[in-house]
């Protein structure tokens, strides 16, 4: 005989499949939009934040991962801005890394940029995160400057060596940047290969404005990137598949695997798994796409859990079969206006 839900224990819903037949799993949630940084092809020099009453608290962007644990979602990604900018980030890691402990999550993890990774690594580490990806365009401090905006390298790899120390595993994502960081990439990977860190390649997307900087001028095909990757290394393709649209290669020289993240030379979104709720509450079905459903409305008038589920499965019964990033002429706005900041990495 099967026991009636309770309050306590509620049996799990149905899953949440998309129009398209997709399994959505895993939930990348941004937590602020601020950051201590400002990554070149990410955020304009000067960039206005949200006002804080603006942003979900921590206990309701607790509540809303919880629904969508709920749902069936196995895989959740803490992201923003910069994570570990935001106070008391360090309470929801450790709600959510209850949630892997008690087996309703299989992962937890975080994308940073690393500079407060080394005050943070081991209460990370503590809470259940296992692994961290990293974002970190150049080894070079004078280049890493200037990309970030006036980042300190020296504070990145003290982050790095931290959750080394703690056991957490790295993955370094490098944003492929033509006339920055073309002449690193074999640089990279003889470090990571060394360093033992997975790696990365990203292709810059046209995600909101820069203030006067033209995207154009920094993509970097990842296509170019592996051909050039090719003159040094012996790359040897592979079915390896982390359920995210990377594409990978082993490196026979390091024995470690490169991805290659390719949003704008290769179709990615025919197993896309994955949706992104804003540190305002607005869930995007898709990274490449305007639509979203506002989440904290009903939040926020008291919605029931089954009122809330109801709300999640509507938006993800809207959820495009894919994205249409392209870059057309110069001059032109960015495909989307909101920065990557606001939607999360
Ligand atoms: N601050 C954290 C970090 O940098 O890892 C997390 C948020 S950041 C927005 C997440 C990822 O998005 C980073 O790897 C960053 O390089 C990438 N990113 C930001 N803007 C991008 C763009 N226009 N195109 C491609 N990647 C971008
Ligand atoms: Fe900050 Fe990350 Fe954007 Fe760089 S990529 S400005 S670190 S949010």
């Amino acid at each position: 005989m099967i026991a009636a839900p309770t309050a306590d224990a509620p049996t799990r819903a149905a899953p949440l499949i998309d129009p398209f037949a997709r399994a959505i799993r895993y939930l990348r949630v941004s937590v602020t939009d601020r950051c201590d940084l400002r990554c070149v092809y990410c955020m304009a020099e000067k960039m206005t934040f949200l006002p804080r009453k603006e942003l979900l608290t921590l206990e309701e962007l607790e509540r809303l991962c919880g629904s969508f644990i709920r749902l069936g979602v196995k895989k959740l990604r803490i992201t923003g801005g910069e994570p570990l900018v935001r106070r008391d980030v360090l309470d929801l890691i450790r709600g959510l890394g209850a949630r892997v402990e008690a087996g309703e999550l299989e992962e937890l993890t975080l994308t940073t940029n690393a500079t407060q990774l080394a005050r943070h690594a081991e209460a990370l580490a503590a809470a259940g995160v296992r692994r961290i990806n990293v974002s970190l365009d150049s080894l070079d401090p004078a280049t890493f400057a200037k990309v970030t905006r006036g980042g300190d390298l020296k504070q990145v790899m003290a982050g790095l060596e931290a959750a080394r120390a703690v056991g957490i595993h790295l993955k370094i994502n490098v944003v492929a940047l033509k006339g920055i960081n073309d002449g690193e990439v074999h640089d990279l990977v003889a470090w990571a290969g060394r360093e033992g860190h997975d790696l990365a390649f990203i292709e810059v997307m046209p995600l909101g404005e820069l203030g006067g900087l033209e995207r154009l001028d920094q993509y970097w095909p990842l296509s170019e990137v592996r051909r050039e990757l090719a003159t040094r290394w012996t790359l040897q393709d592979t079915l390896y598949r982390t359920g995210g649209p990377a594409r990978y290669v082993d490196v026979a020289e390091t024995g470690r695997r490169i991805g290659f993240i390719t949003p704008l030379t290769h179709n990615f979104c025919e197993s896309c798994n994955r949706v992104r709720l804003t540190c305002t509450g607005q869930l995007y079905m898709c990274l490449g796409q305007e639509d979203s459903a506002d989440l904290r409305a009903p939040l926020r008038a008291g919605a029931s859990e089954a009122e809330l589920e109801d709300a999640i499965r509507a938006a993800i019964a809207r959820k495009p079969k894919g994205h249409d990033f392209i870059y057309e002429r110069r001059g032109q706005a960015p495909a989307l206006s909101r920065h990557m900041s606001v939607t999360g990495g």
